[in-house]
């Protein structure tokens, strides 16, 4: 029980969060390692312009007055602890080297010795601690070398300011980022979770009552509860539907089952003689049939009720589609003597389920032929309405008493005066729901001595 709710790691929401925290962290250091090697390059870049352009300065100075008034001048600042650089005049005969006061670490000056005359432009010279000294060299004119040289230590010193705040920044980053993104994250996973639990519950209880709490926020995980808790009235709608059309195609089909049993019953028990019980077997056949085509033309009802037909809506035109069922019911009705006739505009549309609307006219139509005298006439009509299409059936039949008006539409009603006619009572159910699972309407109206009128109205 317990394992079921341990899911492998990688799996978890939380923990891809995490993950791309940790990208976005390691973005952070490549970014400031980037940013650091940029400074540096940049501030040794500026060391060996200053130190550049003071060579250029010394050299001037010892253009104008030679190596003693560049040793005086270096002497001077030297003492009034103004000297910056490290300064070197270095010519056979003499070696001055000076170093400002200030700076306290030990350069192993003998290298720059052992070069002798031969030093490159730049060259650094390491201290005991990780500070260097780049200088740069220039040959003067009567051949002495002069050297001028830059501490690091300034520049490491920022180096080493922008290597701590960058360290304290990312920490405090990661600190906030870790803290508040657990916090942000449980709190974005709240309605996930609730969510989750309650599908948990319907699958183990099969409950369909539990709703997800809405919290108001708008999100898309807000949206996602309300989508959810729709979906759970539209399943509960489906089964409660389906469980009431099993009661009612079992109820319904009680009777003729009961009427097939007592006529196979009977038949066994008599001793009748052998024409006798193959009528009883021919009835039986009949009430077999009559049971199939009711439990199909149930079965219609019941998926035209409960949402789950299939329809299959495309445009057609309304003009062919009810010739096509007066075509088919022309013989009846020339049979029986009665006129049909059909008045509708050739170039009226409709957005509909062919076969199932095909049904509802055929249906209307044959009861029409059913209920209407020999000589009678039938009219079919159709037109475009307020965006609707409405289909009339008109009969000079027998028409419906006022009180019954109200109950053909009932499973199974069959009208007082239509006994002698054959049918199941199902066929204005059909109609009924088939119209409104397109959503269309269906009426009737009938003057018992002029006939009837059924009208469908359907979206055009
Ligand atoms: P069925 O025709 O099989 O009896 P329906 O559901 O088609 O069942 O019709 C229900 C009842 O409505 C019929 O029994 C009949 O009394 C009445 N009815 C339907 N159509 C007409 C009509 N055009 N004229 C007169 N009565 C009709």
């Amino acid at each position: 029980m317990f394992l079921k709710f341990l899911r492998p790691l990688h799996k978890t929401l939380g923990l891809r969060l995490s993950g791309y925290f940790s990208l976005f962290t390691l973005g952070g250091l490549v970014f400031c390692a980037i940013t650091y090697s940029s400074l540096a390059y940049i501030l040794a870049h500026k060391d060996r312009e200053t130190t550049q352009l003071q060579l250029t300065a010394y050299m001037q100075m010892y253009t104008r007055g030679g190596t003693d008034a560049l040793k005086a001048r270096v002497e001077e600042q030297r003492r009034s602890g103004t000297l910056a650089f490290f300064v070197r005049i270095s010519a056979p005969g003499y070696d001055f080297s000076y170093l400002p006061q200030q700076w306290d670490e030990e350069f192993d000056l003998n290298y720059l010795t052992a070069l002798g005359h031969n030093a490159p432009a730049w060259l650094s010279v390491a201290s005991k601690d990780k500070e260097t000294l780049d200088i740069a060299s220039m040959r003067l004119a009567d051949g002495a070398l002069l050297q001028v040289g830059l501490n690091s230590e300034g520049r490491l010193d920022l180096l080493e300011l922008f290597l701590n705040t960058f360290v304290v920044m990312m920490v405090l980053v990661v600190v906030i980022g870790l803290v508040g993104g657990a916090f942000l994250a449980r709190r974005a996973l709240r309605p996930l979770k609730e969510l989750l639990s309650l599908l948990r519950a319907i699958v183990a209880t099969g409950a369909l009552d539990a709703r997800a709490p809405i919290t108001g926020t708008g999100d898309e995980l807000d949206e996602l509860s309300g989508l959810f808790n729709v979906m759970l009235d539209k399943i509960k709608r489906l089964i409660t539907g389906m469980r009431n059309a099993l009661d009612n195609v079992a109820h319904d089909l009680r009777t003729p089952m009961t009427r097939l049993r007592g006529t196979a019953e009977m038949a066994l028990r008599t001793d009748a003689p052998p024409e006798q019980l193959r009528e009883a077997l021919a009835n039986c056949i009949e009430e077999s049939d009559h049971i199939l085509a009711m439990l199909s033309t149930l079965m219609d009802i019941s998926e035209a009720q409960t949402g789950t037909i299939k329809l299959d809506m495309v445009p057609m035109n309304v003009s062919s589609l009810i010739e096509h069922v007066v075509e088919l019911y022309s013989p009846i009705a020339e049979e029986k003597g009665i006129l049909i006739t059909t008045v509708v505009p050739p170039d009226l549309t409709l957005c509909a389920d062919r076969t199932r609307m095909m049904q509802v006219v055929a249906n209307l139509l044959d009861n029409a032929i059913k209920y209407t005298p020999p000589t009678g006439r039938i009219e079919l009509a159709a037109v475009l309405r307020a965006q609707r299409v409405v289909i009339t059936v008109s009969d000079s039949g027998i028409g419906i008493p006022a009180e019954e008006l109200d109950k053909i539409f009932d499973r199974l009603y069959r009208g007082d005066q239509s006994r002698s006619q054959r049918g199941l009572g199902l066929g204005l159910s059909l109609v009924k729901a088939v119209v409104h699972a397109h959503q269309g309407s269906v009426e009737v109206a009938s003057d018992n001595a002029q006939g009837s009128r059924f009208t469908i109205a359907l979206p055009a």
